[in-house]
């Protein structure tokens, strides 16, 4: 996300540099005044790296649980394939 911001719509020589708390949308510095007036804006950079903050903690979250799962998985396959041994012991002596 480095680099020129984005251009407005209405306004192609802005860019949206405003992000509109209220409305959660990026808007350039003119369309904030005229559509925006009274509502509670941050930059869009600041925004941004807040996104960006919550991402990477959300996609960390993800990660741990994944491995998390993947030992569960771990130890229920080695719990499978004990009582799989158990169970071909026991059809043997039966047998
Ligand atoms: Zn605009
Ligand atoms: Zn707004």
């Amino acid at each position: 996300m480095i680099g020129k911001a984005a251009a407005c719509a209405r306004h192609a020589d802005r860019s949206l540099i405003l992000y509109c708390r209220d409305c959660s949308l990026a808007t350039c510095e003119l369309c904030f005044i005229l559509q925006h007036n009274g509502h509670s804006f941050a930059d869009i950079e600041q925004v941004l790296d807040q996104l960006r903050a919550q991402l990477d903690g959300v996609l960390e979250r993800m990660q741990n649980r994944t491995s998390a799962l993947g030992h569960q998985l771990d130890t229920i396959l080695s719990y499978r394939d004990r009582l799989a041994s158990n169970i071909d012991v026991r059809t043997a002596v039966s047998n």
